[in-house]
């Protein structure tokens, strides 16, 4: 029972991803609309390349009024990829239609573009985002979390959710003391650019882009490159993940080196140097992978502040789930924050239902990312060549056949008798 006199649940978000974004959305789709979210970039420009959302994720946007439709025209439509050794050898196909039609769609875009309509949804819901807000400090009592932004300004809430990415700050509230990333030993060059027109023509690119959109995987060793043309083979995304233990700062801006990309990649496929020839210098980046140990809570001692997304989980791209389990953190945490409905009490039992709900699912779901990049990374061909399918994603159903605001209302009660028989409610 929500007590009769107690003001609405207040809510402080930080961060305008895709964490920061579902997590306000689906509290506003809850009812709880006594939200004000913060992002510290004064404007949002469409940042990024080629981001996915597995089924688990891409079912969430179907709650969200129209933007499916509006996210139809902008997305990559393949349903299979070709997969090659470096030197453009073809090996096998995996088709993805089985699952689409069994768990649904998956969604691949440009980050930056798919933003911009989940961004312009939240404001049509009339949700209060206040741009240029960087903030500084994070702090809280038994009553009350709150932060402090770079004018001095200091608001407070019932509930603080820190969605800032992988340098949040709010991770030194949580583990009392600064953790610093680790090198993970790779880099990833990326670009994203519309098809020069000669592609359409060149006996080496024309299959790339001129049937539609395409999804192409080239597997060296230690080194692997995917292509994808979007748009009707309009635009052309590639990503290359390859060894480097250079740099640990860790940027989506970084620029990156066409003369370094060539160089790693001089022995392979034409195509695959023609696709890094093509691209604009000032479209091409170099994000520095870095790797975080998971940590052992996402909640702060007081129950009010929490991190959400990849400022609790950052992710590999190879597990291909980043922002899709951004997305989840969001849709169960106004599942919990629901149950409490009103009362700003109970703020404390709502986050650690959510932290059991989620903290075992993320982290078995980040493994992934490791295995996927040491399957096609350390290949053996011997096999391969014996069974090509050695190198085919693993689609697996516990991740991706997923609702996860059901299995939050279903699993709500148990997960909060366990804390109490644990003493930790
Ligand atoms: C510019 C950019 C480009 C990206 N491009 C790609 C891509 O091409 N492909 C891909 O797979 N993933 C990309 N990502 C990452 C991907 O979006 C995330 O891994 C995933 O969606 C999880 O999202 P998140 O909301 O947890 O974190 P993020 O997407 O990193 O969002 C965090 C948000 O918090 C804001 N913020 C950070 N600190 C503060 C602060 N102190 N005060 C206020 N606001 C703050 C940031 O400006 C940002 O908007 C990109 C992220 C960013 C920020």
């Amino acid at each position: 029972m929500t007590p009769p006199s107690s003001p609405p649940l207040s809510i402080i978000i930080i961060g305008a991803g895709f964490a920061g974004l579902t997590a306000a959305i689906e509290c506003h789709r809850k009812g709880l609309t006594n939200l004000v979210l913060f992002e510290k970039s004064p404007s949002l420009s469409p940042l990024g390349d080629i981001i996915s959302f597995g089924q688990n994720s891409s079912r969430i946007f179907t709650n969200w009024g129209n933007l499916p439709d509006l996210l139809s025209p902008i997305i990559h439509k393949a349903d299979q990829v070709h997969f090659h050794d470096s030197s453009g050898r073809f090996v096998t196909t995996q088709s993805f239609k089985e699952e689409h039609l069994a768990w649904g769609e998956r969604i691949n875009g440009h980050r930056g573009e798919i933003h911009s309509l989940v961004y312009s949804h939240a404001l049509s819901l009339g949700i209060p985002i206040r741009l240029g807000v960087t903030v500084t400090k994070y702090f809280e009592t038994p009553s009350h979390a709150g932060v402090v932004t770079s004018s001095g300004e200091a608001h407070t809430a019932d509930l603080v959710i820190a969605a800032e990415g992988v340098r949040s700050k709010a991770r030194t509230l949580i583990l009392g003391e600064e953790d610093h990333p680790l090198p993970s030993g790779y880099a990833v060059f990326r670009s994203w650019f519309p098809t020069p027109l000669s592609f359409f023509s060149s006996p080496l690119t024309s299959h790339l882009v001129s049937r539609g959109d395409t999804h192409n995987a080239w597997i060296g060793t230690d080194v692997h490159f995917l292509a994808a043309s979007i748009k009707n083979g309009k635009e052309i995304s590639w990503v290359c993940t390859h060894v480097d233990t250079s740099d640990i700062s860790e940027s989506w801006q970084f620029p990156g080196s066409k003369p370094a990309a060539l160089s790693l990649l001089q022995n392979w496929d034409p195509v695959v140097k023609e696709l890094v020839k093509a691209t604009p210098e000032e479209r091409l980046f170099d994000y520095k992978l870095v790797f975080r140990d998971p940590l052992p809570t996402f909640v702060s001692p007081e129950g009010r502040t929490i991190l959400v997304g990849d400022a609790a989980h950052p992710f590999l791209p190879t597990s291909i789930q980043g922002a899709s389990q951004a997305m989840e953190d969001g849709v169960v945490l106004a599942v919990c924050l629901d149950r409490i409905k009103g009362d700003g009490t109970k703020v404390k039992e709502a986050v650690r239902v959510w932290e059991g709900l989620r903290y075992e699912r993320v982290h078995r779901v980040q493994k992934t990312g490791v295995t996927t990049r040491e399957q096609w990374h350390k290949a053996d061909w011997d096999v391969i060549w014996k069974e090509p399918e050695v190198l085919h994603l693993k689609r697996e159903g516990w991740i991706l056949d997923f609702d996860s605001e059901r299995d939050a209302e279903e699993r709500y009660e148990r997960v909060r008798e366990g804390l109490v028989k644990e003493g930790r409610l």
